[in-house]
């Protein structure tokens, strides 16, 4: 036996990387993530016990403990080395708690997978942050106790096999409440009215702001005729000037939140999707020497601070590569919020020599554009702002004021490296840029070229996407990072929410979940009652708030609503147009296993079912069968009518125009 000690990570790909780091003295292992939790088949916690939670080793997990055991026999010291965050130090606790309770074994943590930044953490290993672990275990205790509770609720009123989670509830009543609006929603009629000018050669755009210093407003077509009819006679003449340097500021380095809604507004990435590329680049890329290497700090994260090493090496980058002129004299420095705590810095490269064309062909083509955004973005956010000269210009004609503005970028700072905006939001910055105001002084007579009258209809505000959704999450304070991606997928794989085109569209069944969490826990899906309940737990990993206080906060109106909901739920009906074809009884639409069905209200009598086809044929050759809702354990998908004969599956409706 020649190994003198050993690590454990909770990942393979992260054991190699590490492996490799530490070399022959180390025998670095995988847990292979969770190995001990709540039991899967009862409460597994005892209430009246001040909450006490009964751990368990994983079904199925019992040989990976057992082989960690044995690793961990005869090794001069024991090291947890799983993510820097309040998960990861549960489930090395947890392992040492399970492997050896009086064994020395100690915790090591560092923000990136480096060779300097692996070994450093080797030097300074801790004892276990215990506050760390009583918060997340407070975590799974409430989220456990209002999953098992309501998830009978949910059966007798709706289905079997539905159930609930206590944020995702809250992210959910956000989706079906702006679904609402939209169908609430009346759209009203206004026009704008532009004028093409020129002045000699040059052209460009006039907007109409006021008539007889009113603001402008026009409602209907006639009224815009009726307008470009007066306006057409009358002299043009700026009256005017204003010209105004701008500056655009970089944004803060990329935290969890804010790079889950980049990727997804410019690399059409879900938040899932973001994650887990994410992790790869994280956990070791094998990047062509002789060790696969991090290439990202730690994904998850609401800290933008960067250490002072990585500030001085892109500083001096940025003089090498963009010149001097990009270097702000000092650091920017980004305000990191008063909770931010779950880890300790900002997603960047851990290495900015390493430039994303250099890597292309030891990344995928996914975890290339990621890398590529989070290495753009950190460049950014250590360069200057960006100049612009804007020229605002007031013409009058007649009774009409009409204003145009254009700027001109100067000095293009740190758009240089980065530009935020996707390609579907175009600001009115950049409509501004592309009108070029020519030179002109006061008292210019101008020339009409042609009045450009437009229709527009007021939007109601638009469905949530990944992106908008984790922003509302952010700043009423209910996500944290590790929690914005998995809250979406559960939605989508429990069929209340469906992505279509990138937008989160509630379904019929989320709406009725979340109507019966309206209807009888009011207070517990409550967005701010959630955030409160989400900061205390922040508390007690501060130390200022037991745990035990936290659990009583949510459970005593928990236990109250859920009380009276056990004695009044009823089973819900929903009766459609559709009459049994063997009894005649209307049918009435029914949830399953696998999927919305339609059965007989005349059940048990009559058995009679079948399922709800969308009218939409089924797209293989030949088959002649239709598509109908089918859900598995991966979530809902259109499956053929003809299955088994028929094996046709799509995420989203073929002809679907949505
Ligand atoms: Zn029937
Ligand atoms: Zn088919």
């Amino acid at each position: 036996m020649k190994k003198k000690s050993l690590v454990i990570v909770e990942s393979p790909t992260k054991a190699k990387t590490i492996g490799k780091i530490l070399g022959e003295d180390f025998s670095v292992v995988s847990s292979m993530g969770h190995i001990i939790d709540l039991p899967q088949k009862k409460l597994g916690v005892e209430i009246e016990k001040d909450f006490a939670p009964e751990y368990v080793t994983l079904s199925g997990r019992q040989k990976v403990l057992t082989e960690l055991k044995k690793e961990a026999k005869g090794k001069t010291a024991v090291y947890v080395a799983t993510d820097p965050d309040r998960e990861g130090e549960a489930i090395g606790w947890q392992i040492k708690e399970r492997i050896l309770k009086d064994a020395n074994i100690l915790r090591v943590t560092f923000h990136e997978i480096t060779p300097s930044a692996v070994k450093e953490a080797f030097k300074h290993p801790r004892e276990f942050d215990t506050k760390m672990v009583e918060a997340q275990v407070g975590r799974r205790i409430l989220d456990r106790i209002m999953g098992y509770f309501l998830s009978p609720l949910l059966w007798k009123k709706i289905a079997r096999g539905l159930s609930a989670g206590r944020v995702q509830s809250v992210a959910l009543r956000l989706i079906i409440e702006r679904e609402r609006e939209i169908q609430k929603f009346v759209p009203r009629e206004y026009w704008e009215m532009e004028a093409e000018l020129a002045k000699g050669n040059d052209k460009f755009l006039a907007k109409l702001d006021k008539i007889d210093s009113q603001k402008a407003e026009i409602g209907k077509k006639e009224e815009a005729d009726d307008l470009c009819g007066d306006i057409k006679g009358k002299q043009f003449v700026v009256s005017e000037i204003k010209k105004s340097e701008k500056k655009r500021y970089a944004e803060p380095p990329f935290i969890t939140s804010t790079m889950q809604q980049d990727a997804f507004n410019k690399l059409r990435f879900n938040a899932n999707k973001t994650m887990s590329v994410a992790q790869g680049l994280y956990e070791g890329i094998d990047i062509g020497q002789d060790n696969p290497v991090g290439l990202i700090t730690y994904m998850r994260t609401d800290s933008p601070r960067v250490a002072p090493e990585a500030i001085n090496e892109v500083r001096s980058f940025i003089a090498r590569s963009f010149g001097k002129e990009y270097v702000p004299e000092k650091p920017n420095y980004y305000k990191v919020k008063k909770l931010a705590q779950e880890a300790h810095e900002a997603i960047r490269p851990t290495f900015v020599s390493r430039h994303p064309d250099s890597l292309k062909t030891f990344l995928t083509p996914d975890q290339h554009k990621l890398y590529e955004l989070i290495y753009n973005r950190f460049l950014a956010s250590q360069m200057k702002p960006a100049l612009y000269a804007v020229t605002s210009v007031t013409i009058n004609a007649g009774k009409y004021q009409f204003n145009a503005t254009g700027s001109t970028l100067t000095f293009s700072g740190f758009t240089a490296a980065y530009n935020r905006n996707g390609e579907d939001e175009e600001t009115e910055k950049d409509k501004a840029k592309k009108n070029v105001i020519p030179a002109l002084a006061k008292g210019d007579i101008l020339e009409l070229l042609r009045l450009l009258p437009s229709q527009h209809f007021t939007k109601p505000a638009g469905r949530y996407s990944d992106s908008s959704l984790i922003k509302a999450l952010e700043e009423d304070g209910v996500g944290r990072p590790s929690t914005y991606a998995p809250i979406i997928y559960t939605l989508i794989l429990r069929d209340y929410v469906r992505r279509i085109k990138g937008y989160l569209n509630p379904t019929e069944l989320g709406f009725m979940v979340c109507d019966l969490l309206v209807e009888y826990f009011p207070k517990i899906i409550d967005i701010k009652f959630t955030a409160a309940m989400e900061e205390e737990l922040d508390e007690i990993e501060e130390g200022t708030l037991g745990r035990l206080k936290v659990l009583q906060d949510f459970y005593t109106p928990f236990k109250a609503s859920l009380d009276f909901a056990q004695a009044n739920i009823k089973k819900e009906v929903i009766t459609t147009d559709e009459v049994c074809a063997k009894c005649g009884k209307p049918m009435i639409i029914k949830w399953g296993r696998r999927g919305k069905f339609l059965s007989c209200s005349g059940f048990p009598e009559c058995k009679n079912s079948k399922s709800i086809t969308t009218g939409v044929k089924c797209p293989q050759e030949g088959c002649g069968g239709e598509l109908i809702e089918r859900r598995s354990v991966r979530g809902f998908f259109y499956g053929c009518s003809n299955f088994p004969k028929c094996r046709f599956t799509a995420r989203t409706l073929p002809e679907s125009k949505e």
